[in-house]
């Protein structure tokens, strides 16, 4: 029962214990959480990649300085927020999750949102979105009340490597949404 994880940490140590699925064969470190513990906004990425699987850090590499640069956008200090991802160990290759593993690691994503409690939930992109939201969909820059909370969904950091232009597009999404987290 994920209720009897009381706090953050009771969370972490069952995911550094779980096999539910079977990326546990594969991982070398899971990727559990970066930044406060008591976030105003909460970022919800897809999966730990090659990089975080090594370090045990999430978006810590290129996706990562991109992140970086939103949150410095958005004025957001370092009490105000915090990243997860939808699964905690890394898919080969870097695959998509499948739905068997959105499944399995959900009991984890649940008990972080709400014992991080955040005033809002950032989904960076389409699997956060599939993971978080039970399959509705949402367009890009637009929030939605789920489950008692404002969730926003934007590009994840990595569509952004390639594609400079929609940085535009990203801020703006922030811009106009200040007023949830600010
Ligand atoms: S991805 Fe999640 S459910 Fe699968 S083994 Fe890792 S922690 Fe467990």
């Amino acid at each position: 029962m994920t209720s009897e994880w009381k706090t953050l940490e009771d969370v972490e140590e069952h995911i550094f214990e779980c096999t539910a699925c079977p990326l546990s064969e594969t991982v070398i470190n899971k990727v559990v959480r970066k930044g406060s513990d008591i976030p105003k906004v909460l970022f919800i990425g897809e999966a730990p990649g090659k990089n975080e699987d090594e370090t045990g850090v999430p978006f810590c590499g290129r996706a990562g300085k991109i992140l970086d640069e939103l949150i410095d956008y958005a004025g957001l200090k370092e009490s105000d927020w915090a990243v997860i991802n939808t699964i905690k160990c890394r898919p080969p290759k870097n695959r998509n999750p499948n739905k068997k593993e959105l499944e399995a690691c959900k009991p984890f994503l649940k008990r972080q949102i709400e014992l991080l409690d955040p005033k809002l939930i950032i989904l960076l992109g389409n699997t956060a979105e599939k993971a978080f939201l039970n399959g509705q969909k949402m367009e890009w820059g637009a929030v939605e009340e789920f489950e008692g909370r404002n969730v926003l969904k934007i590009f994840h950091p990595a569509a952004l490597i390639y594609t400079r232009s929609r940085t535009e597009d990203q801020h703006r999404f922030l811009d106009e949404n200040r007023h949830l987290f600010l």
